[in-house]
């Protein structure tokens, strides 16, 4: 597993094997934000689709997370 510099957490740390979300958005959250991290998203994330009744498999709605996700991970215009 090979370390990113961490966009959210600032640290060297291990990154994802591969990535968690399709196309250039993807491909960036590797570069740029650890496993820990990233990890953590996925729990918050959780927490959101509830709060808000996000239905993340229509495209759409998954789109209301992506500002979010972006200012979660300290990656503006994620
Ligand atoms: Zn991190």
């Amino acid at each position: 597993m090979a370390e990113v510099l961490c966009s959210r957490c600032g640290r060297h740390a291990p990154g994802l094997d591969e990535p968690p979300l399709a196309g250039a958005r993807g491909a960036t959250v590797v570069a740029r934000v650890c496993a820990a991290c990233w990890g953590e998203w996925v729990e918050e994330s959780k927490l959101l689709i509830n709060h808000h009744g996000i239905e993340v498999a229509d495209p759409q709605q998954r789109q209301r997370l992506y500002p979010i996700m972006a200012e979660y991970l300290k990656i503006p215009g994620l």
